[in-house]
């Protein structure tokens, strides 16, 4: 296990993930129910935008720099409130120091009622998670393998909520994991959320994986993507970020064609950015 989330902590492509994480943890809050979020693939927790890391990529600048300094029109501010709020909560006045991770948004944004289980595998980053939720009897971080604990805590005793998937890509049969992983949970918890996220570098890979999801018979799936710049581009690294959303808030499609565009624009390195907002249709075999 090489990755470090430190290294991409408030890029691009979480600003993507963690402004949708927000809008379904918004949704889910609507009722007074308790629900869970089960984070998979959890990280360290909270980021240090200054240290080392961070640092030596910058890649958070044309992230969440971008978005902090961004001008945004009302519409668009409203939908990302929560996630904004809950960035601002780690910090202080218009400073950026330190960005949150999904475990941390997360724990950010519930309610003494609501529950979080954090799984990260890497023991520095699993001590790090561990340490950044502290003693919150509303959270958990455990050191599991996140493939293990998606089947085995769901469906949780509250059976509504959210399970968020967000492996590194570090091994090439991870696209496949993806798939076979949540068509697995999805047969033990059909009702739940699922947010997958996926790196959009490879067309092929991610067309096999979207075909795979489309022949998987999951009902009621939204395919979102940023894509900050085209195949074609010189030396283009990570060209854009994707989610899987399984029983997505009914809210969801119409405020993502809202906000991804508007997105794009506010990240984009080059001016060539382009959002999909598309529901997989179900294949139907016969
Ligand atoms: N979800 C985090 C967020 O949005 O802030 C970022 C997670 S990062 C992309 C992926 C994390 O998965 C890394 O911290 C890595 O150490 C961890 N990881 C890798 N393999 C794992 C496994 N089998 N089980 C649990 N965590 C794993």
């Amino acid at each position: 296990m090489n990755y470090r989330h430190a290294f991409h902590a408030g890029n691009f492509a979480d600003v993507m993930k963690h402004a949708v994480l927000a809008r379904i943890l918004t949704y889910l809050a609507e009722k007074p129910a308790p629900y869970r979020v089960i984070d998979t693939h959890a990280g360290a927790g909270v980021y240090d935008l200054a240290g080392p890391e961070a640092a030596r990529t910058g890649e958070w600048r044309d992230g969440i720099g971008r978005l902090r300094a961004a001008s945004l029109d009302d519409e668009t501010r409203v939908l990302l409130t929560p996630y904004l709020d809950a960035v601002a909560s780690f910090n202080t006045g218009d400073k950026l120091e330190k960005y949150p991770g999904s475990p941390a948004i997360a724990r950010a944004m519930m309610r003494s009622q609501d529950r979080l289980v954090a799984c990260e595998l890497e023991p520095q980053a699993s001590v790090a998670l561990a340490r950044s939720l502290g003693r919150d009897p509303r959270a958990k971080a455990i050191a599991i393998d996140g493939w293990t604990a998606l089947t085995a805590y769901i469906p949780p005793k509250e059976r509504r909520g959210l399970v968020l998937i967000d492996p590194p890509f570090e091994q090439p049969d991870e696209f496949s994991k993806l798939a076979n992983g949540l068509e697995a949970a999805h047969r033990k918890w059909s009702t739940g959320i699922f947010m997958l996220w996926y790196p959009i570098k490879d067309d092929d890979a991610v067309n096999a994986f979207v075909r795979k999801l489309t022949r998987a018979r999951i009902a009621k799936s939204l395919r979102l993507e940023l894509h900050l710049a085209t195949a074609k581009d010189e030396n283009p690294g990570l060209r854009g970020s994707g989610l899987i959303v399984v029983n997505p808030p009914w809210t969801l499609y119409d405020e993502m064609t809202m906000l991804l565009p508007r997105l794009a624009k506010v990240l984009t390195r080059n001016d060539k950015t382009a959002a999909t907002v598309e529901w997989l249709a179900t294949e139907v075999s016969r």
